[in-house]
């Protein structure tokens, strides 16, 4: 066994006890601050292409990155040179500009359910959009939920929720109405069982069913044969809407994301992360007839001071021509390689594993039982998770610091990097 080597974090360490007295909680977004695996956030420098580097000199291979968007890697060069180019024009006008429709000329050809889309600044704003348009379009105020996964942090969609909020354990937060949180109905992701009981109850109140395609936020749990048609049939038959939230799915799935992937179309798809190519942006979009319904054409609200902001349009946009189907073979052999690897040192260290991936999204769970929801999710072994966790980040291996999150791989990995990722996790494992 080679010898670990210790990992310096003074300096990290300081940074963040001087946070501590100035950001609640040291961070500005919840899992940033380490707390469930104990340790101290790692405080970063600059990253380019897989690596990040932080401020005590250490150096990672990332597939946290930046918990999803950078699919073609940190700084890629044609990003950060659309950025300049964009900048030294202005950085934001409150007007229209040609380049918004041509931003959304491109979504449009490559999300096969949407005709029609609006830009808002991030996932969560996305989400709540499309919540309070298939209401306003329904006229119903139910919406139903799956358990453990996470939508943003609007307050109809707070409810057992996944990422964060599931990795502090936090099912229901304080703040959000009993008035609000009543219209939410949460079952089981993959159990259409208990939609249909939910629809035969409640059907004619429901304004629609939001759903991950792929749930990202409880770990990786894709669908199971028949899932997601299941769904677009009970919402067609009672006059819901179905919304895909493909936040974390869209365009890093499949070219087409994650609606081309299964061949499901959602009347409304949420955006996020991939789509801003690593800048503030998130979209929602679908059948015309719905999104004419938000103002100015209709009487819907949602409006916002920097939407459509040409240096999220200029990122987001260069990073969908970044990605084309040869990237996305790219994306999958990396990530076989990278599953194939993992599996092979559970089975070595005879430790229990199950690996649920789509695509880039590669999700190793310390379980044996077949994830399929949240409740199978939790079967695994969290002290596990934390020691490999510990281990990887003092090898120069950055994943999220949660079981619940996936690992990403980006088209910018290299074989040498997924071969020094296993190499690392076939160590840590050695010292379960
Ligand atoms: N939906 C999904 C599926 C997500 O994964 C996330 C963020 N992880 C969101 C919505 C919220 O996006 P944001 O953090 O940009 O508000």
């Amino acid at each position: 066994n080679a010898k670990q080597k210790v990992r310096s974090d003074e300096r990290s360490k300081a940074a963040f006890e001087k946070a501590k007295q100035l950001i609640p909680g040291g961070v500005n977004s919840p899992v940033r601050a380490f707390k469930s695996v104990g340790l101290t956030p790692v405080y970063v420098d600059r990253a380019a292409g897989s690596r990040v580097y932080d401020i005590d000199g250490n150096s990672y291979i990332d597939y946290v990155l930046s918990w999803g968007p950078l699919i073609m890697g940190h700084a890629h060069p044609e990003v950060v040179e659309a950025l300049k180019r964009t900048a030294e024009r202005g950085t934001s006008f409150g007007a229209p500009t040609e380049l918004e429709t041509t931003m959304a000329e491109l979504v449009v050809e490559r999300m096969p359910s949407v005709d029609i889309v609006r830009m808002v600044n991030s996932g969560t704003e996305a989400t709540m959009s499309a919540l309070r348009l298939a209401r306003g379009y329904t006229k119903r105020q139910k919406i139903l939920k799956f358990e453990g996964s996470y939508h943003g942090h609007a307050d109809s969609l707070l409810i057992k929720a996944g990422s964060g909020v599931a990795t502090l354990g936090l099912p229901d937060s304080p703040g959000v109405p009993e008035s609000v949180a009543a219209h939410t109905i949460t079952v089981p992701y993959n159990d259409l069982e208990s939609v249909k009981i939910a629809f035969e109850r409640f059907g004619e109140e429901i304004a629609c069913v939001i759903v991950e395609p792929i749930a990202g936020n409880m770990g990786v749990v894709p669908p199971l044969p028949g899932f997601l048609t299941g769904l677009r049939e009970v919402t067609n038959r009672y006059g819901s809407l179905l919304i895909f939230d493909e936040v974390m799915t869209g365009f890093r799935v499949h070219y087409n994301s994650a609606q081309g992937l299964y061949g499901v179309t959602p009347d409304l798809t949420c955006m996020g992360k991939v789509i801003g190519g690593g800048l503030p942006v998130g979209a929602y979009g679908g059948k015309r007839e719905i999104m004419e319904m938000m103002a100015p054409s209709g009487p819907i609200y949602q409006a916002g001071t920097l939407s459509g902001n040409p240096l999220a349009m200029a990122a987001g946009y260069t990073t969908l021509k970044l990605l084309t189907p040869e990237v996305y073979e790219k994306l999958e052999r990396l990530a076989v390689r990278l599953h194939q690897g993992l599996e092979q040192n559970a089975r070595k260290y005879g430790i229990p594993c199950t690996i649920n991936r789509v695509g880039s999204m590669v999700c190793p769970f310390f379980t044996d039982t077949h994830v399929i929801n949240y409740d199978t999710a939790k079967q695994a072994d969290l002290d596990q998770f934390k020691a490999v966790f510990a281990s990887l980040l003092n090898q120069g291996i950055s994943i999220a610091p949660s079981q619940f999150e996936g690992l990403f791989v980006s088209a910018v990995h290299t074989e040498e990097d997924i071969d020094q990722t296993i190499a690392a996790h076939e160590l840590a494992l050695s010292r379960l």
